[in-house]
């Protein structure tokens, strides 16, 4: 197959994406540690620790887009070792079955296998279906490098404002723009030519990593983004230093961090 990204009509996208991702998900994880050199351990680590589950008690999380766990697992771990929380729970919630079945073997080794703190669900971001997402449930609704594959920000953005309790908190970590012209030129070398060159050694299938690279460039800017957030009806101020407060970039914007808080 070839993903003429640009050419492929809106209405395709979901089964694009869900082709893309049922093509990478068993070396899926592998793949991530050697696109970034690992490097997405540390921005995940970073994100749940901004977040600190579990430090004003047990609290109820959706991670959307959650593919094998990686942030539920982060989320589960740093409550329960900071906080001996072992309440606060994570729905993971992905488009692609096929993600969430290596999530659901990841998980059997844990000791949250078989509790209520964990639950994989098949679902799309854009209609979370509210007989098993009603609104006003969750305390924080996380995102991680999963919103630009979706055909529309917006109606995610609403799903989210509409299943998070009042003063829930929205967290968005994502793939953003490199400001700085010397980085985002070795950037986009990097990524038009290492990444896809990974995808064919390791998972056997450039056309896929090619398509992941291509979504990171046309994601909104930082400030378009946090605008997106706000109009969704939430607060996006105060949260970091500078900009108004809405994002942190991570490594001079190669990934971000976007918080907002449902009001
Ligand atoms: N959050 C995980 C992480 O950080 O390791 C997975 C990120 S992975 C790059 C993106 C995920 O988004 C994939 O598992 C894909 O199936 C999922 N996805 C794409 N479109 C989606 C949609 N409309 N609704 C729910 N999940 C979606």
């Amino acid at each position: 197959t070839h993903f003429g990204f640009r050419t492929v009509p809106s209405e395709n996208k979901e089964n694009l994406v869900r082709g893309v991702f049922d093509s990478v998900a068993s070396s899926y994880d592998l793949m991530n540690d050697a696109m970034s050199m690992g490097v997405h351990r540390l921005w995940k680590d970073d994100f749940v620790k901004l977040l600190r589950p579990g430090s004003k008690g047990p609290i109820r999380c959706i991670d959307v887009a959650g593919g094998t766990g990686d942030i539920a697992l982060r989320m589960l771990d740093s409550a329960r070792e900071k906080y001996a929380d072992r309440e606060t729970s994570v729905d993971v919630v992905d488009i692609n079955g096929e993600m969430l079945k290596e999530g659901y073997k990841r998980f059997k080794k844990t000791m949250y296998h078989n509790t209520p703190q964990i639950s994989f669900q098949e679902a799309n971001a854009q209609e979370l279906p509210e007989d098993r997402f009603p609104s006003n449930s969750y305390d924080l609704y996380t995102i991680a490098f999963g919103i630009r594959n979706v055909t529309s920000i917006p109606d995610v953005l609403k799903e989210a404002h509409r299943v998070l309790k009042p003063g829930g908190t929205f967290a968005c970590l994502e793939f953003n723009k490199v400001t700085n012209p010397v980085l985002a030129q070795m950037y986009d070398q990097y990524s038009f030519s290492v990444i896809p060159l990974l995808g064919t050694i390791l998972a056997g299938d450039r056309d896929s990593y090619q398509y992941l690279v291509e979504s990171i460039r046309r994601f909104p800017s930082q400030r378009d983004f946090a605008q997106m957030i706000s109009d969704a009806g939430f607060a996006t101020g105060g949260f970091f230093e500078g900009d108004g407060g809405a994002w942190r970039d991570l490594w001079g914007g190669i990934a971000c961090i976007h918080m907002g808080v449902k009001v």
